[in-house]
């Protein structure tokens, strides 16, 4: 079978490395790359060390609005499914490369699978809601992560079938912490001990496009007490040098600025971090499969399980909120909640008993 995979972001690299890997053990898949991501530190670093297959195409569509984005990539997609003419699309998550290869696929008639589908903050505002809603519902094989997914999918009546594979993220986790946990060269570079600081990602537009809301990040990340790592996403560094806030944080002491860092040397981080406090989606479920108690900066999260659990506080931007949460204990327990790591599996063998 062809399979054509469309990704173009960070997450969705993370993504591709649990499943490209055993999709080309016994198919043939073709990988086109966005550009939505096109940096060597958001893009080139992830795919040698997550050894995913070198994109076969490259559309190097980056930049304007989401809207303009998103058009330019169904403009470009369309075609090259015209002459790629596969069996399946495979797309991940929720970004603009994620409903534009959908969309491209689904005109075309060609099957979509979704992976990672059925996730929902239930919050319309939020560019990454409008790209799952409309990619869940015309797609043809809808791979969930969790429960939660797979009731939000049978409220919605998708049209497509649904199947509870696990999280793909969980897959990558298991295969890189255990490493990761004991490499502390990135800890030395940031200057900071294992178990003794705060490791922070923000990149939300929600939150770093409106400077009264970036600046109350600002002030969080200032009145901590601890030493605090933040990897700045390239949006989060322009926004703040804009605002003539990145010289302030670069001046605390405890606040240690980095370039976004490549998956091992985050992970590297992340498991070691005291707390981690961040509007990522991925990194409040890898904080969770660390052991990692996670603060996140949002008022909703599409990965409820993990505040049911205990083990996630969502604080919005709210300062007293923040700090009271970061010095929560979490409980004894942590159920396993989003799969074994084996659904990079599990989604292979779900394509092939659909086709
Ligand atoms: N990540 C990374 N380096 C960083 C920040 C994040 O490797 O400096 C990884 C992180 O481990 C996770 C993924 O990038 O696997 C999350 O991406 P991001 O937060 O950009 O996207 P989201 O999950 O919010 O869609």
């Amino acid at each position: 079978m062809k399979i054509v995979t469309v990704i173009g972001n960070r997450p969705q690299f993370v993504k591709a490395a649990a499943v490209s890997r055993l999709l080309r053990e016994a198919h043939d898949e073709v990988i086109v790359h966005t550009g939505q991501h096109h940096d060597d530190e958001l893009s080139a670093i992830f795919f040698a060390e997550l050894q995913v297959p070198r994109p076969e195409h490259q559309l190097h569509i980056a930049g304007g609005t989401n809207t303009e984005q998103t058009a330019r990539m169904l403009g470009a997609i369309g075609p090259l499914l015209q002459d790629e003419a596969p069996d399946v699309v495979l797309v991940y998550g929720d970004t603009n490369s994620t409903v534009a290869g959908g969309l491209a696929a689904a005109q075309a008639r060609i099957p979509v699978v979704h992976v990672e589908a059925g996730m929902r903050s239930f919050d319309r505002a939020m560019p990454e809601e409008l790209n799952r809603v409309l990619t869940d519902h015309l797609s043809d094989l809808l791979l969930v992560p969790s429960e939660t997914a797979q009731a939000n999918l049978a409220r919605e009546s998708v049209a497509g079938r649904v199947v509870l594979v696990g999280d793909v993220m969980v897959d990558v986790s298991m295969m890189f912490q255990p490493r990761a946990r004991t490499e502390l060269r990135a800890l030395r570079d940031a200057g900071v001990e294992p178990g003794a600081f705060v490791l922070c990602t923000a990149h939300r537009a929600g939150n770093v496009d409106v400077p009264e809301r970036l600046r109350r990040l600002v002030d969080i990340l200032l009145a901590l007490d601890e030493p605090v790592v933040l990897p700045l996403h390239p949006r989060t560094g322009a926004r703040l040098d804009a605002a003539g806030w990145l010289d302030e944080l670069a001046g605390a002491d405890h606040v240690r600025l980095a370039p976004p860092l490549g998956y091992m040397a985050f992970t590297a981080l992340l498991t070691n971090a005291r707390r981690v406090l961040t509007d990522s989606g991925g990194v409040q479920k890898e904080a969770y499969f660390a052991g990692v108690p996670c603060v996140t900066l949002r008022d909703t999260t599409e990965w409820v399980e993990t505040v049911d659990a205990g083990w996630n506080v969502l604080v919005d931007l709210d300062l007293h909120s923040a700090l009271t949460a970061l010095r929560e204990t979490p409980p004894a327990a942590r159920p396993e909640l989003y799969g074994d790591g084996r659904a990079g599996e599990r989604v292979v063998a779900a394509i092939d008993a659909h086709t």
